[in-house]
């Protein structure tokens, strides 16, 4: 009779996207397997490439999918996981299912595009996406739930975005790893909120964790201030208007939109800049923005008591949302100076390309990155200042300026990542660092050995890994 627990690394390592990760529970020849998330991978063509690949297990003989939150590369591939046959229960915070509606409609209609350009058959159809939808439960925070005999499971506040949920396991050894009476805890931390938000709680501090699976996007740096990311958006924006240029802003439409007007609300409530039109051009950032503003009881206490006060701090005057087509057009004729946030986030499509487009080649102008850019996306190749870009097939120069402020990371950076961890430091055995560029966990990991003295270590896409 063999017991033990185990823990395969699918997706999300040796890269930031794609999250996937199998946790087996064996007690004698029962096998209970857990997944926790199951991302989209993102970027190139060819890192893309591999959504298409089956699945590193049987989706028919997983129990559980536990999801931290609705970014696509945690949750894109659900649907598809469904199709091909899994029935477990899906379970997140009630945010998560909330914001993952919109979100996979939005991947969904990409996917078509795309299957409709390649002439290949779409990743996973729309009744896929609502047999996912009939599966997934919403469950609160700080409330314990045993999914198996002697194992628990617990959503802790990451602090992320809305919704966003670290799950902690905790495992009855005598069960699943002939030990003792102990109990074997262990952290899936999704992505770690760069707190403190302007609108969301700080992630929870855990303690008493033996094994802990955590990000690493920032895992190599830290951020800029928050006083000084403030000003270098002050900077932007009053550079831009005085250059009468227009300011284009590529934005992930799932928090760092929300946190943009938050800014650009205080910045221009505050007088520190003129209200000059500021365009949302993204039907997916404006339907989460309105989920924002319903789940405010979720916000930190500052922001709940500015709306209960009755400041609506996701608007300001000149403000204008445009979903239609239509209004998205009528942007080109409002002269400059003007702002326009529009997606996706990484410029690899979405209304933003249209923009770049149109706007690149000004001098006049100036694209600002607020977000990640992950390796070989257009985003990135502008953000490293090559001089043309090829956006839909045509050849664009680039001679806006390209201004980029990382301090508005929904992230941790380096010396926050290694913080977490400490609070845990007395109970940990070892830490697997994931979600990360190879250098970005290499480097964590390393971090957490010298300064924390726990074992760390960056595994590699595919390993197993026996925890006792
Ligand atoms: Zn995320």
């Amino acid at each position: 009779m063999s017991n033990k627990i185990s823990l395969t690394f699918c997706g999300g390592v040796e890269e930031v996207t794609g999250a996937n990760f199998l946790f087996e529970l064996e007690e004698g020849d029962r096998v209970h397997r857990v997944l926790i998330d199951c991302g989209l991978t993102q970027g190139t063509e060819s890192m893309e490439a591999k959504n298409s690949n089956p699945f590193p297990y049987d989706p028919t003989q997983i129990d559980f999918l536990f999801v931290t939150h609705a970014h696509m590369d945690h949750i894109g591939r659900v649907p598809q996981l469904v199709k091909e046959g899994f029935r477990g229960r899906i379970m997140s915070t009630g945010e998560t299912k909330e914001l993952a509606l919109p979100m996979l409609e939005d991947a969904l209609r990409l996917l078509e595009e795309d299957s409709r350009r390649k002439g290949i058959l779409p990743l996973y159809e729309k009744k896929d996406v609502e047999n996912a939808l009939s599966l997934w439960e919403g469950v609160p925070y700080e409330t314990s739930r045993e999914i198996f005999t002697g194992v628990f499971v617990t959503a802790r506040d990451a602090g992320h975005i809305l919704g966003s949920a670290m799950f902690e396991f905790s495992i009855d050894s005598k069960i699943y790893s002939n030990g003792n009476h102990e109990k074997i805890r262990v952290l899936f931390t999704g992505d770690l909120g760069n707190s403190p938000s302007p609108l969301l709680k700080d992630t929870e501090r855990v303690k008493g964790i033996n094994y802990m699976i955590m990000e690493s996007v920032y895992g190599d740096r830290n951020h800029e201030s928050r006083h000084l990311r403030r000003e270098l958006l002050k900077e932007a924006i009053l550079e831009s208007i005085k250059k009468k240029g227009t300011l284009l802003i590529p934005s992930f439409s799932l928090e760092k939109t929300q946190v943009l007007l938050y800014e650009m609300n205080y910045l221009v409530e505050k007088g520190e800049v003129p209200a000059v039109p500021v365009f949302l051009d993204s039907p997916l950032a404006i339907k989460i923005t309105e989920i924002y503003k319903r789940n405010h009881k979720n916000f930190n206490e500052e922001a709940r008591r500015a709306i209960e006060g009755g400041d609506d701090i996701l608007r300001f005057p000149k403000l204008k949302f445009t979903p239609s087509r239509m209004q998205s057009e009528m942007i080109a004729t409002t002269p400059n100076p003007k702002i326009i946030i529009a997606g996706g986030g990484m410029s690899t499509g979405g209304r933003i390309t249209k923009h770049e487009r149109m706007y690149l080649g000004g001098r006049e102008n100036t694209i600002l990155f607020i977000g990640y850019q992950s390796a070989g996306s257009l985003g990135r190749q502008i953000e490293e200042g090559v001089d043309r870009v090829q956006i839909d097939g045509e050849e664009v120069i680039v001679r806006a300026k390209v201004v980029t402020i990382i301090g508005y990371s929904s992230h941790k950076d380096l010396d926050h990542l290694v913080e977490f961890v400490e609070y845990s430091a007395d109970t940990l055995k070892k830490v697997f660092v994931v979600m990360g560029e190879p250098k970005a966990s290499m480097f964590l990991a390393q971090r957490i050995k010298d300064y924390i003295g726990v074992e760390a270590i960056h595994p590699e896409e595919g390993e197993t890994i026996e925890l006792s």
